[in-house]
């Protein structure tokens, strides 16, 4: 049976039947009754039409089967997974599958007729000319990518690929384009490009992103002979909002500078953060220096307010800013970042809270900063480090109840380095992790010789510096250190100085490391007082023995009776805490006098004695 009912077989057996018997009874005739030819003429004439019936209904038989395939072609097209369209030159739809009217939600026949631009989002309409261009024009085949418009106003991103439709006679073209809605694949993809691009808290260009921009804009103002400027932006003190507020607190000031930043850029300029505190600024149409300090001027006014962190707490959160111009002080993105963080670090060391252009001077410096970080590298395995011991006395009794023990690095080219030229530079490059444990090392080397000799002297005071245990595995790896020297010994004890502004940067688990060498009997030191803008959170955490009053305090005690005031409450605080408060560098017998008359317990200074070698030392404690 054909789709159209009709028995094919069935009937071409019963015409051919028909035909033989037609045959049959024209050779079964008596001759005498054969045939005029009129006869002749019409059985030939049966026969064809016979023959013209068979072949006929093949024929319906053939066409039925098309109209069948066409009917199956056309439920697959309607109901393909994805969309179709038949473009005109134009644009004009010439014709669509179901899909793609659900996908836009319109009707078939509202679409066809219809420009497909009225599709795309403004944004995408060019996109969609090209398209079509190189479809129509140049490859006969194309793809792209564009933000369409559904009837009801959502938006989704379409993959378009079309081919042109080749025809014998170009008279007209026409396309046909699979249209598939591949939002969830761009959003995807744009997800993951703003996780690679821009950090996820302040929503600004990352480091790779910013660096990208920079050098975008330096091979532009190359190409104009135009000049840029490059801001390095870090806040001051954040790591102690951190740790007194939390890193909820924290991220809350990132938030505000990244708002507050945007606030003094213009259009052109881009904001990144590079990490942590670091912002950067890039303003690639600032034209000159001065302007560069005007906007300079401007974030640190934006940055004055306060951050209001907890209702009751307005917290001022000051920043400083390095400045690098193109194409004056360096060409490359990676120098004019280096040379924004050369002249950052002049900032900070001009005061917080201030703005400082590159130099070539300051680079200098920071060179010869760089090379002595590399030899200090090697500086302990060469031997050339050697420490120092400064008295402290009881000034009541002007007896010694302790030394400092005061770093010194015996350089072979530049001589005898004071620690304020080297110190900060190990602890940047880390070098101070190693140079500490030597230290440690050294000074119970020479206490163990000074006890077995019988010297009397009560503790050892080393500094320690805040990098040492900036971490937990450093600390950890610090106290290994310690517990490696086997039994600690009883004389002279070993105290640790750590300064007021380092206490603060103290993590906690650090903080408890410190507790537990206090119970071990290690004495702790709170160095530099009164110049730390000390958290008395912080402080009632730390264990302490003794409070050193900054020596800033105590050289104009003679002159300024404010100064005095402030040494006084600050014994006072030390006193009401439990511990004994040392004053150094006392520098005159006067100083020393008004410190007794204020009954501060003991001191450190020039007038005293000054830093000395081992022998001295054991020779000093000898005779006092
Ligand atoms: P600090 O711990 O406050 O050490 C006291 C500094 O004051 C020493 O300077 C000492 O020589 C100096 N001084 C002592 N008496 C007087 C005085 O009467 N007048 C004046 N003007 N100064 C006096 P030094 O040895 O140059 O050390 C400077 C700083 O370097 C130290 O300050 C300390 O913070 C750091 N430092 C020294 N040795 C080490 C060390 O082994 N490790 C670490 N991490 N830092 C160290
Ligand atoms: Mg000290
Ligand atoms: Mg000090």
């Amino acid at each position: 049976m054909n789709p159209k009912g009709i028995d094919v077989y069935q009937t071409k057996q019963e015409l051919r039947k028909r035909a033989e018997a037609l045959h049959r009874s024209r050779k079964n005739r008596h001759p005498a009754a054969q045939h005029s030819d009129t006869e002749l003429l019409i059985h030939e004439l049966e026969v064809h039409q016979i023959e013209l019936e068979l072949q006929n209904e093949e024929l319906r038989v053939i066409q039925a089967q098309l109209e069948s395939s066409l009917e199956q072609f056309r439920d697959l097209f309607d109901l393909a997974p994805v969309g179709y369209l038949t473009l005109g030159r134009e644009g004009i739809i010439l014709g669509a599958n179901l899909t793609v009217c659900s996908l836009l939600n319109v009707p078939r026949n509202e679409l066809t007729g219809s420009s497909v631009f009225t599709l795309a989002v403004a944004d995408s309409r060019d996109a969609l000319f090209r398209h079509l261009r190189r479809t129509f024009q140049d490859d006969g085949r194309n793809s792209c990518e564009i933000e369409v418009v559904r009837r009801d106003g959502n938006r989704f991103y379409a993959q378009l690929e079309s081919v042109r439709e080749s025809r014998d006679d170009d008279s007209e073209f026409q396309c046909l384009t699979v249209l598939r809605d591949v939002t969830e694949r761009h959003q995807q993809e744009r997800l993951i490009h703003r996780q690679a691009n821009f950090d996820a808290l302040t929503n600004l260009p990352n480091r790779s992103l910013f660096l990208d921009r920079l050098s975008y804009s330096i091979r532009t103002a190359q190409r104009e002979g135009t000049r840029l400027a490059l801001f390095y932006v870090d806040l001051d003190k954040f790591k102690w909002v951190n740790d007194t507020y939390g890193h909820n607190a924290g991220d809350r000031v990132l938030v505000e500078t990244a708002t507050r930043l945007l606030g003094c850029a213009r259009e052109n300029d881009t904001v990144g953060r590079l990490s942590g505190d670091e912002f950067c600024m890039l303003l690639p149409l600032v034209g000159s220096p001065q302007n560069a300090g005007l906007v300079a001027n401007k974030v640190m006014a934006a940055m004055e307010s306060p951050f209001h962190l907890e209702e009751s707490v307005p917290l001022r959160i000051a920043c400083s800013v390095g400045i690098a111009m193109y194409p004056k002080d360096a060409d490359s993105p990676e120098a004019l970042l280096k040379a924004a963080d050369v002249a950052l670090y002049q900032a900070k060391r001009n005061g917080r809270g201030q703005f400082a252009f590159f130099t070539s001077v300051l680079n200098e410096q920071i060179l010869r900063q760089q090379t002595l970080g590399l030899q200090l590298q090697h500086a302990v395995t060469r031997s050339e480090l050697m420490l120092q011991y400064q008295p402290v006395i009881s000034l009541q009794s002007g007896r010694p109840v302790g030394a400092e023990v005061l770093l010194r690095w015996q350089h072979p080219e530049l001589g005898l380095l004071m620690p304020c030229e080297f110190v900060p530079i190990a602890e940047s490059n880390g070098a101070i992790v190693e140079i500490g444990e030597w230290i440690i090392r050294e000074v119970h080397r020479r206490a163990s010789v000074w006890y077995q000799q019988g010297l009397d002297l009560p503790t050892l005071w080393v500094n320690l510096s805040a990098r040492q245990c900036s971490s937990e595995s450093r600390a950890i790896r610090l106290t290994n250190v310690l517990k490696s020297l086997g039994d600690w010994f009883p004389k002279p004890r070993l105290g640790l100085e750590i300064t007021e502004s380092d206490v603060l940067d103290v993590s906690d688990p650090v903080m408890h490391m410190f507790n537990l060498l206090h119970d071990d009997g290690v004495a702790m030191s709170i160095d530099d007082f009164g110049t730390g803008f000390s958290s008395l959170k912080r402080l009632r955490q730390i264990p302490f023995d003794i409070i050193k009053i900054d020596q800033s305090f105590i050289v104009d005690i003679e002159t300024s009776q404010k100064s005095v005031d402030l040494v006084r409450a600050i014994i006072a605080l030390g006193h009401s805490m439990g511990a004994k408060v040392v004053a150094e560098g006392i520098e005159t017998y006067e100083q020393r006098r008004i410190l007794e008359d204020l009954e501060c317990d003991l001191g450190q200074g020039f007038c005293i004695a000054l830093p000395m070698n081992h022998e001295n030392l054991a020779a000093y404690i000898a005779s006092n």
